[in-house]
């Protein structure tokens, strides 16, 4: 593992088995600060010997294939029980990443364990478990085994000894690819809004879908694991194009997808795609402007404002990214639960969700719950720091500009309901308060156990009932 994912200062939630119960999770020494008392109240349900044994808590840990090869399974295993009392691995299954499943980041420092050297010129991903063929015969993808840890088999090799342990595995699989690594990506590539083909995979393409759907069955099928949680770390055209986002970002969003399915997918909805494209060309002018420095006579914000208004169809194919990525959802939740009901599904919730007010109204937790055993969502507060302040330098190039970094930044604070203090200088070295990571916890409680009857779930049950009459 690298050096961040044994960081146990990391806290997560996960809503438990039954639909009502969200179980914090929380290493042993946070304990005594959690500040949800509900997660307390429920920790116990549901729980197995180990996690009794562990004082009720899910207590999980995410963990690449090469940390098992590295210092061996069973060393591993005991380092997680006697140092931080695990009882849930979350094994990287499937990423062409290194985030998860490769070993320290360059330019960070090697843990103080493990091989002491970087993996960047080994590293290559795919997925890290056997490919058991008779799952993928029509699937686009043939070659897509990890070669850099030679024939390891992640859940052959763990998931046995896990189980002896009493210890959960879970299938943890990412949405990154490596187009020059993986044989026909490109059929399957978002088209972005001049037409360019990315190294991002569209979630609408029938073929993409046929792929993730296999692994979950070979999974489920060929090991005895206990869940399975996917991870799509990405958003739709608009908050990209406007730089919503904590990653690097240039003044070039990637607008994506339109690609024929895509374009298929906004007809049959009813938006206009030429307008759409319109608005998105537009949209991607006048940040390019913005980060030349010119300043309509309107002010930033204005005109963003007024580019939406011109046109809604920039919203309608925004609305239509976020609603095709949590269909991916849908599609990994009744194939995983088609075939094994006991096992658990849920998602690992990207880290911009606590930086951007736009991304995070997309993250509507009531309407995730509708697919979901459990929601992990990133609230880490060493690495909240330096990427909120890279957040607020990225919204504030494009639609802020009128304000100051700080104010925008204060404003920040204020619309999602921290308390931070410190100044944007502050905010790398200082890093996000636990404060933070309590709150995000109990927002998240919150969202999912929101039981008063809105008003749009009244409507989706007369519109069910309604289909129940004509049918
Ligand atoms: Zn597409």
């Amino acid at each position: 593992m690298n050096d961040s994912s044994l960081d146990l200062s990391r806290r997560k939630f996960l809503k438990g088995a039954t639909a009502a119960s969200v179980t914090g999770l929380l290493a042993p020494g946070d304990v005594a600060k959690a500040a949800d008392p509900e997660n307390q109240a429920t920790a116990s349900q549901g729980a197995t010997a180990s996690q009794a044994a562990a004082g009720g808590k899910f207590i999980g840990i995410q963990v690449g294939a090469v940390s098992f090869v590295d210092e061996g399974v069973d060393k591993v295993l005991d380092l997680f029980q006697e140092k931080a009392r695990v009882n849930a691995l979350m094994l990287a299954v499937f990423t062409y990443g290194r985030g998860i499943a490769g070993r320290q980041l360059p330019g960070q420092p090697l843990p103080d364990h493990g091989a002491q050297e970087y993996d960047s010129n080994t590293f290559h991903g795919g997925c890290y478990a056997a490919v058991h063929t008779q799952y993928y015969p029509d699937t686009i993808f043939k070659d897509f085994r990890a070669p850099d840890l030679g024939d390891f088999d992640l859940l052959g090799a763990v998931v046995p000894k896990a189980k002896s342990r009493r210890m959960r595995s879970y299938c943890w699989f990412e949405d990154v690819y490596n187009p020059r690594l993986l044989a026909n990506f490109e059929k399957v590539a978002e088209v972005d809004v001049y037409g360019r083909r990315t190294g991002q995979a569209c979630l609408n393409h029938p073929e993409l879908r046929r792929f993730l759907a296999a692994l979950v069955e070979d999974w489920v099928k060929s090991y005895d694991v206990d869940g399975i949680m996917w991870g799509s770390e990405r958003q739709g055209p608009l908050n990209n194009a406007i730089g919503s986002h904590h990653g690097r970002f240039t003044g070039r969003g990637r607008i994506t997808c339109f690609c024929e399915h895509c374009i298929e997918k906004g007809r049959e909805r009813g938006v206009s795609v030429e307008r759409a494209r319109e608005g998105f060309i537009e949209l991607d002018q006048f940040v390019r402007a913005a980060w030349a420095g010119e300043r309509p006579s309107d002010g930033t914000f204005v005109t963003f404002w007024r580019i939406l208004l011109n046109h809604p169809e920039i919203v309608a194919w925004e609305k239509l990214w976020t609603d095709s990525q949590q269909e991916i959802y849908g599609l990994i939740y009744g194939t995983a639960k088609g075939i094994n009901n006991r096992v658990q599904v849920g998602w690992h919730i990207w880290h911009n969700n606590s930086f951007s007010p736009f991304y995070r109204a997309e993250q509507d937790y009531w309407k995730l719950r509708q697919t979901s055993d459990f929601l992990k969502v990133v609230s880490y507060n060493n690495c909240g720091g330096p990427r909120l302040a890279e957040y607020i330098r990225n919204i504030h190039s494009t639609v802020f500009r009128d304000a100051s970094p700080e104010e925008c930044l204060a404003l920040h604070y204020r619309i999602l309901g921290y308390e931070e203090k410190s100044s944007l200088e502050q905010l790398p070295t200082a890093g996000l308060s636990a404060d933070y990571v309590a709150r995000e916890t109990k927002r998240a409680l919150a969202g999912v156990r929101d039981s008063e009857m809105r008003l749009a779930n009244l409507a989706a049950a007369g519109e069910s009932l309604k289909e129940l009459t004509i049918t």
